[in-house]
């Protein structure tokens, strides 16, 4: 069986993610979802809980799975026996650090490829952040989020329901 993960930070996920992930899953045998605990990273709207959940409740087949994990990401391409990692890759500005991260992940764990899926025009611009500036400023986000989740990522945007 032919498994491949697709990590980010998903908070929240946005339409851009999920056709990713679904274009994955006609690929492979099976797709994990990993939402990676970076501490890196910016303090984020949704908890690792709550963007599992949106997640879950946004994919529609049945070989996609969802899962978080802290640590390095070839580490759990490994516990996961996954033949690749798929990324989708939007304007060349995510270019250099995608290639950097490809690089490094080969070299530590030669068997996985990494395989870039090309955005699609409308999600071109689309990331995470957008949805959460446009929406706070009472933007309309219906084209950006699954429809399923866009009740809860409107209430956290505007303030209501808030998560610490
Ligand atoms: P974001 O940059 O929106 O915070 P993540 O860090 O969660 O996204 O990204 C996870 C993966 O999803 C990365 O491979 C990223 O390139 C990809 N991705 C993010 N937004 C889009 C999009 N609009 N279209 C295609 N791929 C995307």
């Amino acid at each position: 069986m032919k498994i491949a993960v697709c990590p980010g930070s998903f908070d929240p996920i946005t339409l851009g993610h999920l056709d990713i992930i679904e274009r994955a899953a006609e690929l492979f045998d099976k797709v994990i979802v990993v939402v990676m605990c970076n501490s890196t990273k910016k303090s984020s709207m949704f908890s690792i809980e709550e963007r599992i959940d949106l997640i879950k409740r946004s994919v529609s087949k049945n070989n996609i799975e969802v899962d978080t994990y802290s640590g390095l990401l070839v580490d759990y391409a490994a516990k996961k026996n996954a033949v690749a990692i798929v990324k989708g890759l939007r304007a060349m500005s995510d270019f250099d650090y995608e290639f950097q991260q490809a690089l490094i992940n080969k070299s530590l764990l030669p068997q996985v490829e990494t395989v870039f899926l090309a955005a699609k025009g409308e999600n071109m611009f689309l990331s995470s952040s957008m949805v959460k500036e446009v929406c706070s400023l009472n933007g309309d986000i219906s084209r950006f989020v699954p429809d399923v989740i866009l009740e809860d990522v409107i209430k956290r945007c505007k303030g209501e329901n808030s998560n610490d």
